[in-house]
């Protein structure tokens, strides 16, 4: 998490030093392509629970519910809501998804993605859910290095090791 800070520090730090203060533009989310969090198949099979019924590719969401029966037997138990990511087209889960960067794609689209899910799922409460949503999903992606391979254990995003 923080290493991605202490990388760009030096960049950072030198550029300000080449450049007058009045010159240098503003850093804005728009000069870099944004992360988003994705299904993968890659790694699949590394735990016995594993599974991967959504399609490749598909951008991807740590917020679900977990139910009882996950909650009292653990991230590995029989139901899967514990360790799995929801895919926002296909309305199915994975336990593997992958950091990615998309030229192009903003924040505006996510939240349209998952807008449109969470109405196709019958959770149609509005925009302002949305958009933490997306926020929440570009924001943990954005911790992460592209091709950070994720997983889900309860209430926890970790890095697959
Ligand atoms: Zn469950």
């Amino acid at each position: 998490m923080s290493d991605r800070v202490s990388r760009a520090g030096p960049y950072v730090s030198a550029m300000t030093a080449l450049a007058e203060p009045a010159v240098l533009p503003p850093r804005t989310n728009q000069e870099q392509p944004m992360r988003i969090l994705t299904a993968t198949s890659r790694t699949q099979g590394q735990r016995a629970s594993d599974f991967h019924w959504c399609i490749e590719g598909e951008v991807v969401t740590p917020v679900r519910v977990i139910c009882d029966r996950d909650r009292e037997l653990g991230p590995d138990g029989g139901c899967g809501c514990g360790r799995s990511f929801a895919g926002l087209s296909s309305h199915k889960a994975t336990t593997t998804a992958i950091v990615r960067e998309i030229s192009g794609y903003t924040l505006e689209d996510l939240t349209e993605a998952v807008r449109s899910y969470r109405q196709q799922a019958g959770c149609d409460d509005g925009q302002a859910e949305a958009e933490a949503e997306a926020a929440l999903i570009a924001e943990t992606a954005a911790r992460y290095d592209e091709g950070t391979i994720l997983e889900l254990r309860l209430d926890d995003i970790v890095v697959r090791g």
